[in-house]
């Protein structure tokens, strides 16, 4: 006999029907976050304090007995406070990461209380009902085949997988290879052609799919793949099951690749062609950037970030497939106990996850703030910034070394080792954020633009910090 486990007195904070507690801390806690964001815009944009220094609070906190939720909110705010990096500060120009609209958190917050898992449509009805609308809004916005299905995942990297896990599926099909059923050993072998400069997460996704290095084709000079190099790597293998990744946005230069002539190039080997477009495929939203993506609707599946463009919190990744079958075939499970809905897919057979947070009431609350107007709005401001704190470098005595076409701006500042300098210049005196990197041989410092609240008067605070670190960095 195993003893009689007693059931411990409730913890009178622990009832959600309590309602007055719950009212409370969350009262604090909105206080708590228009605090943070309310100081956002003066405070320095990298953390003040290093992991190593916050570690020893945060590992005590645990040793404590258990507190009441609003001590621990409370307590979590301020041993946090200055270890976070404003990565929405207007003025955060590193890496590509959006800000946040202030919808778009309200959204989130309710996500967190309803807390629906949205993996069966049937299940969570408001999900399923707010995924299929921004599936369609999307897909006509975008420009996509009527046919596309849309999973919503964790980003970029899950999105690429996803469109690569549907190419897997169907290339192998039409070798008449059943991937689902007997995996890779013995199958034939699958070729992936991807430019010289695709981001890294399409090799971490070739990973996870057991495809492993990709095949390099050579890049121009703004990292775009040569459609010329590419015919030539397709004519090669001709008749073997192939995936080809192209990219809309790259990450150093912002360059797309040129999909009207890539596309047909590789359909006409019977390839799969999936597009990373993590920031750049939201050019295809506004008349002015349009043309950037012209012809990328032929391609078979498509990446993009939420919570780089469009500014919603992470983590918010989209990934369309042209084929829904092969989306669902390669991604669904279909165990009996599961109540799968009879006609449009179950979210989680069109992404990696079966659990899965109810993303899409974000995304709907953002689209319906900022109508297809705000969203073509969004896209213009970003490249206008672009091009004005390109200039603005220009004007200063530094290089741009990309053409600038959308939201990113390559610099350099004379040698490497000043443009070294610059950027811890930069970095120490903590007005904004730039990444350092490295382009073509070179050390750069690499504006992404990519906050929708970035002012005139930030571009111009920003300028005249770069000028301060150029000088310090000359001297
Ligand atoms: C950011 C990015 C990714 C990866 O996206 P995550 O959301 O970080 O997973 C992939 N491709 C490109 C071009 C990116 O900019």
């Amino acid at each position: 006999m195993w003893p009689r486990i007693r059931r411990p007195e409730r913890p009178q904070w622990a009832a959600m029907d309590e309602t007055e507690p719950t009212a409370d801390l969350l009262s604090r806690t909105r206080d708590l976050a228009v605090a943070y964001l309310a100081g956002l815009a003066s405070r320095p944009v990298p953390a003040q304090a290093s992991t190593e220094d916050l570690l020893a609070a945060f590992t005590d906190g645990l040793s404590l007995p258990g507190a009441d939720p609003v001590e621990v909110v409370d307590e979590l705010a301020r041993l946090a406070g200055p270890g976070l990096t404003a990565v929405t500060s207007p003025r955060f120009f590193g890496f590509v990461i959006g800000g946040t609209y202030p919808v778009a958190i309200a959204a989130d917050w309710l996500t967190a209380a309803w807390d629906q898992n949205v993996g069966l449509r049937g299940v969570t009805p408001a999900h399923s009902a707010a995924r299929e609308a921004v599936e369609a809004w999307l897909g006509e916005m975008l420009g996509l085949p009527g046919s596309t299905t849309m999973g919503t995942v964790t980003g970029g990297l899950m999105a690429n997988f996803t469109g690569l896990a549907a190419g897997r599926h169907s290339v192998l099909a039409d070798a008449g290879w059943d991937v689902e059923a007997r995996g890779l050993q013995g199958a034939p072998e699958v070729r992936v052609l991807v430019g010289a400069e695709r981001h890294d997460t399409i090799d971490l996704a070739l990973r996870y799919l057991g495809l492993g290095a990709p095949q390099e084709v050579p890049a121009d000079s703004q990292g775009r793949i040569i459609v010329d190099e590419l015919a030539d790597a397709l004519a090669s293998g001709t008749g073997q099951p192939t995936l080809v990744a192209l990219q809309a946005g790259n990450v150093h230069s912002g360059a797309f690749d040129d999909f009207a002539a890539a596309i047909p190039a590789a359909h006409e080997h019977g390839a799969w062609v999936h597009v990373d477009g993590a920031f750049g495929l939201w050019a295809a939203a506004s008349p002015r950037t349009r043309h950037l993506v012209a012809g990328f609707e032929q391609a078979d599946s498509w990446a993009t970030d939420a919570h780089k463009t469009l500014n919603v919190p992470y983590d918010s990744g989209l990934a369309f497939v042209a084929d829904s079958a092969a989306q669902r075939a390669a991604l669904g499970v279909h165990a009996p106990y599961l109540l799968h809905s009879a006609g449009p897919p179950d979210p989680l057979e069109l992404g990696p996850e079966f659990s899965q947070r109810g993303r899409a009431f974000v995304l709907w609350a953002t689209l319906r703030h900022l109508g297809r107007e705000g969203i073509a709005d969004l896209v213009d401001r970003l490249v206008g910034v672009a091009h004005d704190l390109a200039d603005g470098v220009r004007e200063l005595g530094g290089e741009v070394l990309n053409d600038v076409v959308y939201t990113q701006v390559c610099t350099a500042w004379g040698d490497d080792v000043t443009t070294e300098a610059v950027e811890r210049e930069l970095m120490s005196e903590g007005l904004t954020w730039m990444t350092g990197s490295a382009w073509r041989g070179r050390r750069v410092l690499r504006i992404s633009v990519s906050n929708y609240g970035t002012t005139d008067e930030d571009v111009r605070r920003v300028l005249a910090a770069l000028g301060r670190a150029y000088e310090s960095a000359r001297a």
